[in-house]
């Protein structure tokens, strides 16, 4: 944290997704905080070092929901397809260094205005390479400067298939009861540079009620936030036979204002209000819902039912990285097939806002007083946009210059202060992917029959009442 005032200069600036684009503006930072914002000419007196930005200043995004792949599953050769079927394939993913996996996604989210982030760790490898691997994915958040939750993702029954199916490329079993155990052994009070651990289950249908509950006992003990993939596809209601996923979540006390859901894409009218009425954050992620044929989430009647709204990007990102603002478009769009046009502010509202709503961090998302400084600056044709709907339709990750989190420069002329050899990391990485190129194509090719498995699994459940709505 600097320790010495500055006052940001911003010719143009967004204080929030609420209010308009104002001209000539001050942000006086300190320690971390913004400790004033209003006209430059108001501020120019207090004794600050003035830095100038000839462009837009506006909040840093947070995407609510990542698995901070740094390489993407396409550029793995692994195809997008139904969600339940691309699970089953992304057992032939390369097996990557997860600390430079996680630290190429991590800069690439900076590169695109992402100051925060929840990310899910998850792995079916015993305790001790999966607390490994979580300190890895954490380690990179704190090397690229970003906040957020690591949630260390648990997951023990019916991964691939619905209850009673056999398929043949299941994964091993896990010992739930010895990974929440061990996971006690990563200090879940540590908040070193505002990453934060927080836990949950994959998905509520992929766990027993036992481990649910074991879940909940751990966040409880440790003051975690919880966060979960809920109702992602159209037959995960019917995925067990003795009860949905959020009468689940709801009778092993996992349903909170501490819990933040991924996709939601097929939550009943009724279940929208239950989550409403607990404080949970529903987190949008329209691209992955789109790519994995998941479905059209009902956003604005989320909205209208008082459910708070967050947005994550799930790593579906194309191959030349995260776009937040292309996930905003798609939210924009989204909420088009819904009928309601024109969200631009509500959309960036869950960028901003309501991310930070899902992360459990009440000075984030806006450039107020009393905030946190990340801050994103943008330059070139959309740092000139008149209002957030222009803004929102124009901007691109390409336009974002600088960013700062807790009022340091984690971004400069893009580049990754806490990592400045990013490229060539990335690099590394793909070129471990393309000498995996022959074996992948041969995984795959192997998994073909448990893909098949799979489909027929669902076809049995999608034929019955589980379609209901
Ligand atoms: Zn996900």
């Amino acid at each position: 944290m600097s320790q010495h005032r500055t006052l940001l200069r911003a010719r143009r600036l967004l204080r929030d997704a609420m209010s308009p684009v104002e001209q000539d503006m001050g942000v006086l930072l300190y320690g971390g905080a913004i400790i004033d914002v209003a006209p430059y000419d108001d501020l120019r007196g207090v004794g600050a070092e003035v830095v100038e930005w000839d462009g837009l200043v506006m909040p840093g995004l947070v995407d609510a929901h990542s698995h901070l792949r740094g390489i993407s599953t396409r550029r793995q050769g692994v195809e997008d397809a139904e969600l339940e079927r691309w699970v089953v394939r992304l057992g032939a993913l390369t097996a990557l260094d997860g600390r430079a996996d996680a630290l190429v996604a991590a800069c690439d989210l900076l590169r695109t205005g992402v100051t925060g982030v929840l990310a899910v760790h998850h792995s079916f490898a015993g305790p001790e390479e999966y607390l490994a691997s979580a300190r890895a994915m954490r380690g990179a958040l704190l090397t690229a400067g970003l906040r957020g939750d690591v949630v260390l993702g648990v997951t023990d029954a019916h991964e691939l298939a619905p209850a009673g199916a056999v398929v043949s490329a299941a994964p091993p079993p896990v010992d739930a009861p010895a990974l929440l155990h061990a996971l006690a052994g990563l200090g879940l009070g540590d908040r070193t540079g505002d990453v934060r651990w927080a836990t949950g289950p994959v998905g509520p249908q992929w766990c027993t009620d036992a481990t649910l509950a074991g879940i909940a006992a751990l966040a409880a003990e440790h003051g975690l936030r919880v966060h979960t993939h809920l109702m992602e596809t159209v037959h995960q209601r019917d995925w067990v036979p003795d009860g949905t996923p959020v009468e689940r979540l709801a009778r092993t006390g996992l349903l909170s204002d501490a819990l933040s859901v991924a996709h939601g894409v097929w939550l009943s009218r009724s279940e929208q209000a239950e989550l409403a009425a607990a404080g949970a954050t529903a987190v949008h992620c329209p691209t992955s819902n789109l790519r994995l044929r998941s479905g059209s989430a009902p956003v604005p009647a989320w909205l209208a039912a008082g459910l708070p709204v967050a947005l994550g990007m799930d790593s579906a990102t194309e191959e030349d990285g995260p776009d937040m603002f292309a996930e905003l478009r798609a939210a924009v769009r989204n909420a088009e097939l819904h009928e309601r046009p024109g969200l631009h502010r509500e959309v960036l509202a869950m960028a901003t806002t309501g991310g930070a709503r899902a992360l459990g961090r009440r000075r984030l998302g806006a450039v107020a007083r009393g905030y946190d400084a990340d801050l994103v600056l943008l330059d070139g044709p959309p740092a000139d946009a008149p209002d957030v709907e222009s803004l929102v339709e124009s901007a691109s990750r390409h336009d974002v210059r600088r960013v700062l989190v807790d009022g340091e420069l984690r971004l400069d002329d893009g580049v990754p202060a806490g990592c400045p050899e990013v490229d060539d990391l990335r690099a590394g990485l793909l070129g471990t992917v393309d000498e995996d190129e022959v074996a992948r194509r041969f995984r795959l090719a192997s998994l073909a029959a448990a893909e098949a498995e799979v489909g027929e699994a669902l076809g049995a459940l999608a034929g019955g009442p589980g379609a209901r709505r």
